[in-house]
């Protein structure tokens, strides 16, 4: 049963910044939301020189890659190299002790792109930096709900987006999700967040060729929107997609990806405007499936 209570909100944090922060799912605590955090950079670093030369970061972005059958094997193909220029272009650091080694390099790097696998690595150029964290952690939460009132709560962030900074990822929720087949993605939605912010903009509409298509893809996400609050069915798409349209776009692009079918049995307009953005059709084969823990 899904029990989304999350926010999201645009929000100005103690680094004088204004960026996104956002929670995909929490296993362990339903009221997870959108926070506040300060990144802290006291981990290890790992990085300078891709890892794409290892042998073990072949096999994660290959199982990766692998989880996808609508992907043939050229397409396969084009998203490793695609994830290894990805994995050498940007800084990574383990936060909390967490070693980032390079099958776990491999299978971040290879989600990432499966994104970009037809539009181009240039879709992530908001990502700065990749950090990796052991797990999610609790922040103090706080929203106006109208008027000086203000709701103050706890949130357990699994991933965070920040505009012109770095996608922050809680690696037990990724290796959680990577066994489970729930149709969740942490990865997929981070990266969907920093797609979205190639303009400069998350509002839920990334870049596109041309104005009209911009227009049109606002009206789509506007009646998904619609939909979802108006309390007709949200299968596949979480009611966390309802927060805003910022949301919507990052928590259908999980199941454009993970469950293809049900995306376009529910929401097939949806669906079609996403395989134009996309360029790819998950539908056309068979379900998704679960891969081994990376
Ligand atoms: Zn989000």
């Amino acid at each position: 049963m899904e029990e989304d209570k999350r926010r999201v909100g645009i929000v100005r944090d103690s680094l004088g910044g204004t960026g996104e922060r956002c929670v995909s799912s929490c296993a362990a605590m339903p009221d997870d939301r959108c926070t506040v955090a300060m990144i802290r950079h006291n981990g290890t670093v790992n990085n300078r020189h891709g890892a794409a030369s290892d042998p073990t970061w072949q096999d994660a972005a290959i199982a990766a890659a692998n989880r996808f059958r609508h992907l043939d094997g050229a397409s396969r193909d084009r998203l490793i190299g695609q994830a290894a220029d990805l994995d050498r272009s940007r800084y990574w650091e383990g936060l909390d002790g967490l070693e980032v080694t390079p099958a776990r390099r491999g299978h971040v790097a290879a989600h990432a792109c499966l994104l970009t696998l037809n539009i181009g690595l240039g879709a992530l150029s908001d990502v700065t930096s990749i950090l990796l964290a052991p797990r999610s952690s609790m922040r103090t939460t706080r929203h106006r709900i109208g008027g000086s009132i203000v709701s103050e709560g706890e949130a357990c962030v699994l991933g965070q987006a920040l505009l012109h900074g770095p996608v922050r990822l809680s690696w037990s929720q990724i290796s959680a999700e990577s066994v489970s087949g729930a149709g969740t993605s942490v990865l997929l939605h981070e990266f969907a967040h920093k797609i979205d912010m190639a303009d400069g903009h998350a509002d839920g509409t990334p870049p596109m060729s041309t104005h009209r298509q911009s227009v049109q893809f606002e009206s789509i996400t506007g009646d998904a929107l619609h939909q979802l609050r108006s309390g007709g069915p949200s299968t596949p798409l979480r009611r966390y997609a309802a927060t805003n349209r910022s949301e919507l776009f990052a928590v259908a692009t999980e199941a454009f990806f993970l469950r293809p079918d049900s995306l376009r049995n529910s929401f097939p307009i949806l669906y079609r405007a996403l395989t134009g953005f996309y360029s790819q059709h998950p539908a056309r084969d068979v379900q998704s499936v679960p891969e081994r823990d990376p």
